[in-house]
């Protein structure tokens, strides 16, 4: 679509195909070539992919904002660039340079800064994709990788006012076992998923919250989104045990609770009979932003936070990362990257 084709005021979730992609490639036991901003276009890839057959690959989200003045920003983009590289050692595939990462990802933000909505109306979403290109039949390390950058403008999560979601824990699903890939943003990892949150959402809620796959007693996740428990102005989360995503958003929740709100904060497992005692819940990732939780169903039961509202520390979490992250407050950790 072109940029005036496009509604910015009615933009969802959903993939909207912009002017250009970023494509570099690798073989095995070589350098990553530099790469190059290409129109966007579907890929020209052989049946006997690896990626098709035994998922190797992964993806990277990332959000560049228009701010009011105009610039362009993103958010800690080095982060990702470095879980990025981390997950390719995890699955056998050459590590991305983080120069290579950000050269991708800027070059492509940049071709398409007409399609960034304002911060009211959303963000360009940033999906970079790591693959296994080269052809194989056997369950091993693909012989070509691909390292692919594309955009789509996306809507705000929540339109206007946050709003408390609602969560059902499952102890019929489990998303990722201890020493597995749970660490990482590994595509095989996502599509387990699609059923549980398939089977909530037909039951009114908006995702699933995960328990450990050793006990099924302790939080993981919730859906692609942290997890947070605000409980006696200490702030819980749960500990980077490697079935956990690193968030990003993780990690600067942590930061801003520490630094800004002077939370003491706990990273270690907390079970839900703990989180169901909290004073505010929330969850956090790229997506969302902070999404506070105002209902968890477990075990039949409905339990009810804040009175269903969003807690005070969680509304205070969200100005903060958002005054930053739209422009609007002192970039105080240098977190903004000006595109
Ligand atoms: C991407 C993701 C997150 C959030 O990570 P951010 O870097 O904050 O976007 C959390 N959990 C899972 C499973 C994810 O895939």
């Amino acid at each position: 679509m072109k940029p005036n084709e496009i509604d910015f005021d009615k933009l969802t979730f959903s993939f909207t195909q912009t002017r250009s992609m970023f494509v570099a490639k690798c073989n095995l036991g070589e350098e990553w070539e530099s790469g190059e901003l290409k129109p966007f276009e579907n890929l020209n890839l052989s049946p006997a992919a690896v990626v098709l057959s035994y998922g190797q690959g992964l993806f990277e989200g990332m959000k560049a904002y228009r701010w009011d003045n105009g610039e362009i920003a993103m958010f800690r983009p080095e982060m990702n660039a470095k879980r990025a590289a981390n997950g390719c050692t995890r699955l056998s595939m050459p590590e991305i340079p983080s120069s290579l990462f950000i050269n991708g990802v800027k070059k492509v933000v940049r071709d398409n800064a007409d399609y960034i909505p304002s911060t009211e109306q959303g963000a360009l979403y940033v999906r970079p994709i790591i693959f296994g290109s080269g052809e194989g039949v056997g369950v091993a390390p693909s012989s070509e990788y691909s390292f692919i950058v594309y955009v789509s403008p996306v809507g705000p999560y929540f339109k206007g006012k946050l709003k408390p979601i609602k969560l059902v824990v499952t102890k019929d699903f489990h998303r990722a076992p201890l020493k597995g890939t749970g660490g990482v943003k590994a595509i095989g990892n996502y599509v387990p998923g699609m059923l549980p949150s398939s089977i909530a959402k037909s039951k009114g809620y908006a995702e699933v919250i995960y328990l450990d796959a050793a006990e099924e007693k302790y939080i993981e996740e919730v859906g692609a989104a942290n997890f947070f428990a605000i409980i006696d102005n200490k702030l819980i989360t749960p500990e980077l045990t490697g079935s956990i995503l690193p968030g990003i958003t993780r990690d600067s929740v942590i930061h801003l609770a520490k630094t800004k709100l002077k939370l003491e904060i706990e990273e270690r497992r907390i079970s839900v009979d703990e989180a169901l005692t909290a004073d505010e819940l929330f969850c956090a990732g790229t997506a969302a932003i902070i999404a506070p939780i105002g209902l968890i169903s477990y075990e039949g039961k409905d339990y009810i936070f804040n009175d269903g509202n969003i807690g005070k520390i969680t509304n205070e979490l969200y100005n903060y990362l958002t005054g930053i992250q739209f422009g609007t407050s002192e970039d105080e950790f240098g977190w903004m990257a000006k595109i």
